[in-house]
């Protein structure tokens, strides 16, 4: 089983109320059982909801608390991302998934990049929130640009 970013699936829970449907990926899903999941929304966030960006720091710094998530208005909301990890890893946990592709850039997906936190469009390296949380415990995690390491 494969954990994926529910956006990916063409579930329509970002911040916008869009999805970011991948047919790439669904493709290279066809023969696979499939958990949809979405950090923010198992967190308690709303769809939609205002843009959020983890402010100067990335999501390994989140789960040490040493940086905190800010909407565009600058309501701390830390809690429900680091609650939205810690039930996706519980999820996953469960049903022994050992591998998930989730959403780039995202503050709770973001594998490789996340926004900077000054909601101004530029990238800091590093992974989102719940992206940390599952590869510091085993889980093999990729982004959308990364599904050739799908098996
Ligand atoms: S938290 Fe992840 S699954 Fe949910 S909308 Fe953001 S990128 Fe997509």
């Amino acid at each position: 089983m494969i954990a994926v970013s529910a956006c990916l699936m063409g579930i329509p829970c970002r911040y916008d109320g869009k999805a970011k449907y991948s047919p790439q990926i669904i493709g290279k899903l066809k023969d696979k059982e499939i958990i949809a999941i979405c950090p923010e929304v198992l967190g308690g966030l709303p769809v939609p909801r205002k843009p959020v960006e983890i402010m100067n720091g990335t999501g390994s710094q989140v789960l040490r608390g040493e940086k905190k998530v800010y909407d565009k208005e600058g309501k701390d909301l830390t809690s429900f991302f680091l609650k939205g990890a810690r039930l996706t890893l519980q999820l996953l946990q469960i049903h022994e998934v050992k591998m998930a592709c989730l959403k780039e850039n995202s503050p709770s997906c973001g594998v490789n990049y996340v926004y900077d936190g000054k909601f101004r469009n530029q990238k800091l390296k590093g992974s989102g929130i719940t992206s940390s949380m599952l590869v510091s415990n085993g889980i093999d995690v990729f982004s959308e640009y990364e599904i050739a390491r799908i098996r």
